[in-house]
């Protein structure tokens, strides 16, 4: 696009390559810019809540995945168009600050943009719908936090984390362990975590996933476990009071850096190489225990030769070791990430108080254990299942049960589920709306009705009718003045989200709504679409 100026001095822009461009404008752009988003939201819709479906994804090279999970789904979904792209990012902003919620946030920008199409037919000005909604948001913040109510984190034996990470994996495959895996994702987040500060760093939790046993043979260990072995299998399978060697260069000889030839014309000269390559491999393993270690964990691989030489030298050696492993063993044993041999030196060494090998269930691979390091606590969630598919997907389970912890412990104000808390914003929302006496007003009412599809979705979803139960918790909500009521999506017999004990976190529903509303705005002020033509 360039400006440029008319004869009489009046300026006028100038589209390049006009001619294979397409361009909508105005109320045309709107539109198609709201179809194409309402879309990605409406796939969503059927995955939202306890009850909800699962997607399955195949990549262009045909591996499979089977996810419930919101940002995963809309990532995988190789989307093209760009206003529909934006919704991607939603979801994945909500993913990277919260973890959870990011089916509910797409969801509820959907409902959003349904309005806005009404409205817009209604011929209400993008700008005031926009502003409309902004209102409204504030104000369903506002209720949110009053309604929100602080849990005790230590109470009962972290009773009601337990219950909030139940609630983050009951939508998921694997919500028939949720107990178990909430268990364990507690007591990972609490082992981590810094209480004074109010801070958990979730680097420090590794999660290793391995095909084979089932999903209830998932554990917690204490220290980091890495899939690797001892590089032979002579060597010792455990090394007490470890000092590590943490190295990204490879064990072997230097390798010249541009093409030439060696010409070795007879049995002295061949010999003499083979000397110097063994000189140089006998130098490298002193350089490594003159400093003090007793085991070399080192990013790159090595030879037989090299191998067996440790072997002989009695120094314990691990190869392959993958690159955020280093990070992490660097992190938690205060080891220096030594890159050449000349470097190595005493005070580079990490220190932890055993690495061990050991064996899980009945299958005869092995892993290693590095317990008790110096710096900080660092733990693993060993997850097992049936297949590669499983496994993935109870780690994106666990990953979003993690981070409501993690959320609940910087701030440990919840909010309850089964659509409860939005109903309650919604009936705020619309008393609110009778107070605005400008064109926002139909814009507040419809954020309210917005908010309501939440409800309304997951009783859908769960094979209720949705207008009737919508209706009834509204009413009970008001009559009883109890902002808890919501969908009894498993058929408890109650619909009051605290006696089920459905715990979302504050911090959560309200990014949701913020996000879905921010998104909403972002796509009604498009009013001029520019594209190649094969868009
Ligand atoms: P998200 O990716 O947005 O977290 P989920 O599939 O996890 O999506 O669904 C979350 C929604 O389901 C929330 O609105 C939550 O309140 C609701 N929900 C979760 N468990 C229950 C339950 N047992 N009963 C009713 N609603 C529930
Ligand atoms: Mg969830």
């Amino acid at each position: 696009m360039s400006l440029a100026f008319d004869d009489y001095g009046r300026p006028y822009i100038i589209l390049r390559d006009q001619g294979q461009k397409k361009r909508m404008k105005g109320l045309e752009a709107y539109k198609s810019n709201i179809l194409a988003a309402k879309a990605i939201a409406n796939t969503l819709q059927s995955s939202l809540g306890p009850k909800g479906m699962d997607k399955m994804l195949v990549s262009p090279d045909g591996d499979v995945s089977v996810t419930n999970d919101g940002a995963t789904i809309v990532e995988k979904m190789e989307i093209q168009h760009p206003t529909a792209k934006l919704l991607v990012e939603l979801s994945q902003s909500q993913d990277a600050e919260i973890g959870d919620g990011t089916t509910g946030v797409v969801v509820l920008a959907g409902k959003l943009l349904e309005q806005a199409l009404t409205l817009l037919d209604k011929g209400i000005h993008p700008l005031k719908i926009s502003d409309g909604f902004d209102r409204a948001c504030d104000v369903a913040i506002k209720h949110l936090e009053q309604i929100a109510e602080e849990i005790d984190i230590q109470a009962n034996d972290h009773e009601a984390l337990i219950q909030a990470a139940c609630t983050a994996l009951g939508s998921k495959v694997v919500s028939k362990r949720k107990r178990e895996l909430g268990k364990i994702a507690v007591t990972a987040v609490l082992d981590v975590a810094d209480l004074t500060r109010k801070d958990v760093n979730l680097d420090l939790i590794k999660i290793q996933t391995k095909t084979g046993g089932s999903v209830e043979d998932t554990r917690l260990i204490s220290g980091i476990l890495i899939d690797k072995d001892m590089s032979h299998p002579q060597m010792q399978k455990e090394v007490t009071d470890a000092k590590i060697c943490l190295l990204t260069c490879p064990f072997e000889p230097p390798k010249p850096k541009t093409k030439h030839n060696i010409n070795i014309s007879n049995a002295e000269d061949y010999n003499k190489l083979y000397q110097q390559e063994q000189q140089y491999f006998i130098d490298m393993v002193k350089l490594v225990k003159n400093s003090g270690a007793n085991i070399a964990l080192c990013q790159w691989g090595f030879d037989d030769e090299a191998n067996h030489l440790l072997l002989q030298n009695d120094l314990p050696a691990v190869r392959w070791v993958s690159g955020t492993d280093v990070e992490l063993i660097a992190m938690a044993t205060g080891a220096r990430i030594i890159p050449r041999f000349q470097e190595i030196t005493p005070e580079k060494l990490g220190k932890a108080g055993s690495i061990k090998e050991v064996q899980f269930g009945t299958s005869n691979e092995r892993m290693l254990v590095i317990e008790n390091c110096q710096c900080t606590k660092a733990v693993t969630i060993l997850i097992r299942g049936g297949s590669q598919m499983i496994v993935d997907e109870a780690k994106r389970s666990i990953h979003d049960a993690i981070c409501v912890i993690r959320n609940l412990i910087k701030d440990n104000r919840i909010v309850y589920g089964g659509g409860s808390a939005e109903l309650a914003c919604a009936l705020q929302v619309l008393q609110y709306a009778d107070e605005v006496s400008s064109v926002e007003q139909y814009a507040v009412r419809s954020f309210a009705d917005a908010l309501e599809g939440i409800p309304s979705c997951l009783a859908d979803n769960c094979g209720l009718n949705p207008i009737t139960s919508v209706a009834q918790a509204k009413s009970r909500q008001l009559s009883e003045k109890n902002p808890r009521i919501g969908i009894d999506c498993m058929d408890l017999g109650t619909t009051d989200m605290k006696e089920q004990r459905i715990y979302e976190t504050l911090s959560s529903k309200k990014q949701q709504i913020q996000l879905a509303t921010q998104v909403v705005k972002m796509i009604l002020k498009i009013d001029d679409v520019i594209a190649p033509d094969d868009y």
